[in-house]
């Protein structure tokens, strides 16, 4: 059992202004896994002003050279890599995520961001001098942007954590990080982990809060600088709407719609190879995955029987045992949401292949059956909201322009991908698509190259320089 009953301010296990305590249950057995301390506004309160005071020592963090900060940063990445596989399994315990999965990304990412942001401030010029185009010259300096409120959700909630505290600290900027509720075991780690490696006080807080409290005093408190948020939409749009009043930048990772769209010449075995890793990766609870498979239609029969076998293969069981393919959704909201969307789709003319009921043998945990819903249009609600959940929406297209109109008729634009034989034909396609993200023939999410939404995916870009920019003030000091 993980007991938790501190929160992790200035670089201390801090007693909370609460008894407040989040219960974390298992997605898979809804065993009590332990508790976490809750933090309240009082204690984002302490947390913002330890990271306030750490941004603005003269002496601290935001002054050291980008050298000293990595090198404290290597032996943070140090100390998460030795823990990965705890993070893994306390990840997929909580979410449901199963293991083969976490090894590439909650295990492997965190580590792997650290090192690559603080290599890309330590080689980056903090400043450069341009030649006035009047008289003179300028000095363009990047500075970091200050105190960041970094919020995540409970699909990947260390990846997605990493997205901007690898940023953020490499870039000379101190944070406090509000995990979700749902996976805050994995977050304590990482609190460890900062201990472990010696990172200096306030420079990183954790605050874990029960409801959306914490995280809306975080979003609008005075001294924050910065927000990065993943999350809802709907989240996404009240978060934007107080940083708008207060002219707060904001980055907002958001949900996503996205199409498969499959061309008449595309080989189904290459296809079928990726579908699971593209379409139903962590149970369809991945914000860029396509779930809308956009089939030719002379080839839609081909396409849904193709879906229809993968899916009802797919190994459901335990996310801690490797062999697993699907776990349990991450919480019982989550299962009730996603079998009022199956409902809705059948209710709306949408008929269920395979898949759409609990599976026989698990009476415990949020498991559901992968499911192909086919007959759907691209007007219909399982097509046009997120349903975050292992279904995928299976439309016929009527060549490459109608699979263009269908793939941009969405409230989205996150990810997406072309399936061809022939790669000029499907990166011209995919250069169509109004989306941040899109692959060509598969959908491997690089590091080096910005990541984010379009439309009601979001604002903003992480991943890559351009992420690192993200917590970086531009200011310019004009010379002789
Ligand atoms: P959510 O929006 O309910 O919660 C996300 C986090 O925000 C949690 O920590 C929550 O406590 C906090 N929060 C919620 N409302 C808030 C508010 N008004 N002010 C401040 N904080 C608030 O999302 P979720 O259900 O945890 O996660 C699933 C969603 O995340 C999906 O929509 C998914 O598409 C999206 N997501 C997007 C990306 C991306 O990169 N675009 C990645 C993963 C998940």
């Amino acid at each position: 059992m993980y007991e938790y009953p501190s929160l992790f301010i200035d670089g201390d296990w801090r007693t909370p202004s609460t008894p407040l305590r989040i219960a974390v249950r298992s997605a898979a057995t809804e065993e009590l896994l332990g508790h976490v301390a809750a933090g309240d506004e009082a204690d984002i309160d302490h947390a913002v002003a330890a990271a306030r005071r750490a941004f603005d020592d003269p002496a601290g963090w935001a002054s050291w050279t980008p050298k000293e900060r990595a090198d404290a940063l290597e032996r943070f990445a140090g100390e998460l890599a030795a823990r990965g596989e705890e993070i893994v399994r306390r990840v997929s315990s909580q979410n449901g995520m199963p293991v083969r999965v976490g090894k590439h990304t909650e295990g492997a990412v965190p580590a792997t961001l650290v090192r690559y942001y603080a290599g890309l401030m330590a080689n980056a010029a903090a400043e450069e001098r341009r030649r006035s185009l009047v008289a003179g010259g300028t000095l363009v300096r990047r500075d970091p942007i200050g105190v960041v409120g970094a919020i995540v959700p409970w699909n990947f909630p260390q990846t997605l954590t990493f997205f901007k505290l690898a940023p953020a600290l490499a870039a000379g900027c101190t944070v406090v990080l509000k995990p979700s509720s749902e996976t805050v075991l994995d977050a304590m780690a990482v609190a460890e982990a900062a201990v472990a490696a010696g990172l200096p006080p306030g420079v990183l807080n954790i605050v874990p809060g029960s409801g959306r409290g914490a995280g809306a005093h975080l979003v609008a408190h005075p001294d924050v600088d910065k927000i990065a948020f993943t999350g809802s939409t709907a989240a996404g749009r009240s978060i934007a709407e107080t940083c708008g009043r207060l002219l707060r930048p904001v980055t907002l990772e958001l949900g996503g719609k996205s199409a498969a769209i499959i061309l008449d010449d595309a080989d189904l075995d290459a296809v079928l190879k990726q579908a699971f890793a593209t379409s139903l990766l962590n149970q369809g609870q991945s914000c860029y995955i396509t779930t809308r498979i956009l089939a030719p239609r002379a080839r839609y029969d081909e396409v849904v029987d193709a879906f229809t076998a993968l899916a009802s293969a797919l190994r459901i069981g335990d996310p801690l045992d490797p062999t697993t393919a699907i776990g349990p959704l991450a919480t019982q909201a989550q299962r009730d949401s996603v079998e009022a969307y199956l409902a809705k789709a059948v209710a709306e003319g949408g008929r269920i292949t395979t898949g759409g009921r609990r599976p026989a043998g698990f009476d415990r945990g949020w498991y559901l059956e992968p499911t192909i819903v086919t007959d759907v249009r691209n007007d219909h609600t399982i097509a046009r909201e997120e349903i975050f959940g292992p279904v995928l929406a299976m439309i016929p297209h009527d060549g490459d322009d109608d699979a263009v109109r269908m793939a941009n008729d969405t409230d989205y634009g996150l990810g997406g991908t072309v399936w061809t034989e022939d790669l000029d034909r499907g990166t011209a396609i995919a250069r169509r698509v109004r989306t941040g993200t899109i692959g060509v023939n598969g959908y491997t999410m690089d590091p080096g190259a910005p990541f984010g939404g379009v439309k009601a995916s979001g604002l903003g870009r992480e991943l890559g320089p351009e992420g690192l920019t993200a917590y970086q003030q531009v200011k310019s000091i004009y010379v002789p």
